[in-house]
This record gives C-alpha cells, sequence and structure tokens, in this order.
C-alpha cells in the first residue's frame, strides 16, 4: 500500500523517523502519516456517505437539508495547485487524497450550497488545501493553504468581500432616473460583484488540521481503539485546540439499517496564546462543522469508523429559542469498508 508522508506536518521532528505503526491499515484508504506521536490518518479511495439533516423543533423533526460527505484519492500531478513547491522527487507513483462534504438545504426563501474540501498534498506548500464555498441566498469563498515554507509551518488564508469599488462595468448599477450616472454596487449578495481580499499568512503550531480532516481523525480514534487525542485545527486565521474523545457505545437506527456505534466528542478551546491575533475573530465562537457549535457528537461504526451519525447545536437566533439542536443522519453509503454492515434486524 502506498503511503503518503506529509513532509509539512512533520515540521520539528524532521530528525526522528515515523514511528512504524504494526497494525494492519485498512484495505483502500490512503494513510497519511502526520509525524510522531501524531494520529495518521485515512482517506478512504472513493467512499461518499450521504445524510439528512435534521433540526428539532420540539414537536417534531424537520429535514432541512443533505450532507454528503465524500473523500477519493488520485495520482499527484507535481506542480499543482502550487508552481513553485517543491515536489518528491518520486514524483511517479505518489497520490493526493481529497475529503469533501456538500450541504445543501432550504429552509423558507432561504436557499444554501456549502462545500468543504480538503486536498491533502505530497508536496511541502500547501500540503493541505482547504477550500469553504457557499452559494445560495447568500455567495462566500474562503481558500486556506497548510504547509512548509521558510522553514515554517505556515497557514495562508484569503476570503473574498463584496467589491468596495472598481472599474469593471459589470459591477455597476444602472442609474436610478435618466440623467443620472451607473455607480459602483455599494453593498449586494451577488456572487459576480465578489473580490478576492489580500492573502494573510501565519505560523501554525505542528500537526494543525482543518475541520473537515478533524473529522476523518475521529475516525482513526476508533479504528485504532484509542481513548482521546489532542490535536491543533484552524479556522479561517484562527487555531484552536481540539480535543477528541471515546465515549459510550450505542445503537443508531437509520434509514439503511442500525449500526453498532462508538461515540466520539469533538470539543474545541480557546488558546491563551491566540488572543491579540484578530479582533473580530476574537468575538466570534468556532464555527464547526455544518456551522455546528460547541461540542460535536459524532457517531461511528464500531469497526470502521463510519460516521452514523452527527449531533450538536446550531446557533440560530429565532424569538424564544438561540439554539436548535441538529441531527445529522446517515442515509446511503458507497464504497466503505467490507466490514461496515448493519446489524442483523
Ligand atoms: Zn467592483
Ligand atoms: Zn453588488
Amino acid at each position: 500500500m502506498l503511503r503518503l508522508l506529509l513532509p509539512a506536518l512533520l515540521i520539528g521532528s524532521l530528525a526522528v523517523p515515523a514511528a512504524e505503526d504494526n497494525s494492519a491499515p485498512p484495505a483502500g484508504n490512503l494513510r497519511v502519516d502526520r509525524g510522531p506521536g501524531m494520529l495518521a490518518l485515512y482517506i478512504p479511495r472513493s467512499e461518499s456517505l450521504e445524510f439528512d439533516v435534521e433540526i428539532d423543533i420540539g414537536i417534531a423533526d424537520l429535514d432541512v437539508g443533505d450532507v454528503e460527505l465524500s473523500s477519493g484519492v488520485d495520482a499527484y500531478v507535481p506542480g499543482l495547485p502550487s508552481a513553485t513547491a517543491k515536489a518528491p522527487k518520486n514524483g511517479d507513483d505518489l497520490e493526493r487524497g481529497w475529503v469533501r462534504s456538500v450541504a445543501t438545504g432550504s429552509y423558507l426563501s432561504y436557499r444554501l450550497e456549502h462545500e468543504l474540501k480538503t486536498r491533502i498534498l505530497p508536496q511541502t506548500f500547501p500540503a493541505l488545501f482547504h477550500t469553504d464555498s457557499q452559494r445560495g441566498s447568500e455567495n462566500r469563498n474562503r481558500e486556506l493553504k497548510i504547509g512548509v515554507r521558510d522553514g515554517a509551518l505556515t497557514a495562508e488564508f484569503r476570503s473574498d468581500a463584496h467589491c468596495k469599488g472598481c472599474t469593471n462595468r459589470e459591477h455597476f448599477n444602472e442609474p436610478k432616473w435618466i440623467w443620472g450616472k451607473a455607480e459602483h454596487c455599494r453593498k449586494c449578495k451577488k456572487l459576480e460583484h465578489r473580490a478576492w481580499k489580500d492573502a494573510v499568512s501565519r505560523e501554525i503550531p505542528a500537526g494543525t488540521l482543518d475541520m473537515l480532516s478533524a473529522v476523518y481523525l475521529a475516525r482513526t480514534l476508533v479504528r485504532e481503539d484509542l481513548e482521546t487525542t489532542t490535536f491543533p485545527v484552524i479556522d479561517r486565521q484562527k487555531v484552536w485546540e481540539v480535543t477528541l474523545t471515546r465515549g459510550k457505545t450505542r445503537r443508531i437506527k437509520t434509514d439503511s439499517g442500525t449500526f453498532d456505534c462508538q461515540l466520539v466528542q469533538l470539543a474545541t478551546s480557546f488558546l491563551a496564546e491566540e488572543n491579540d491575533k484578530d479582533e473580530e475573530q476574537n468575538s466570534s465562537t468556532f464555527s464547526g462543522l455544518f456551522g455546528i457549535q460547541g461540542t460535536i457528537q459524532i457517531w461511528l461504526e464500531r469497526k470502521t469508523g463510519v460516521p452514523v451519525l452527527i449531533e450538536g447545536e446550531l446557533p440560530i437566533p429565532l424569538p424564544l429559542v438561540d439554539k436548535l439542536d441538529v441531527r445529522v443522519r446517515l442515509k446511503r453509503y458507497k464504497n466503505t469498508p467490507a466490514e461496515f454492515k448493519p446489524l442483523p434486524k
């Protein structure tokens, strides 16, 4: 089986060879070593998991949308997406992995399509390339690159915003009266009116992952029968400490059968040294997967670590309530490990 080593995530420990793991890795996965003492990531080669998103409104569960979690492994083509990053010499048989989450939904007149995608690349920069794009009633794009640059593990972040004023006539609104002048649009939600802001770079701790990869690390915890692990996660420009803790076991019912599951709690804590980085972000809380805030409960199938149910709270300011319970429940699956099976009826 091919192994993918993330040179970028080994920074600070390059002299120490990665500990050899003798446990048989699950077939059909790309193993991504993150460095000594750090859990490996396993990327399923062509897995697709479809979930229903339900919101608990007290009297009933409301189906508000769908989430698809998928992953894949392809041949690595050096030079993409960064032409300047140094590619390893034996580039012939290297592979790159990717994981993707697509959430679609609508509620009243609000429509949403939200895609998160992380590419894991066998090169120094970026070694992780994470994109976050939202389409629908609101449009926005974010990009995060993680890798070694100038000898330091670096995160480069950029996001878009409504264009503040340019000469592109397509950004101009028609005059309001016949003798008026066409003027640059001041504010709207159109995707065509958005422009990238300058990228911002910062140094980050060894082993830092993005939020989506963190969910795949929860699978490793279950597969390798571990109790807990802690690692840094970067959200936009800010680093948080994420702790995964194994909890109880329970049978979870889904439309595609009942599964024997293991709970993994994903808790986020604030790092004191992150204090003065960015005022705007200091005031906001960590926005976890699917917008869930606070602790995320991930129920994974006990043998394979396939996620079956994800639970948490959505911060929705409505009259009388400020939070809603959300449940993301498996409904269809494809190319999961052979041992992933519902319990006999
Ligand atoms: Zn403009
Ligand atoms: Zn506009």
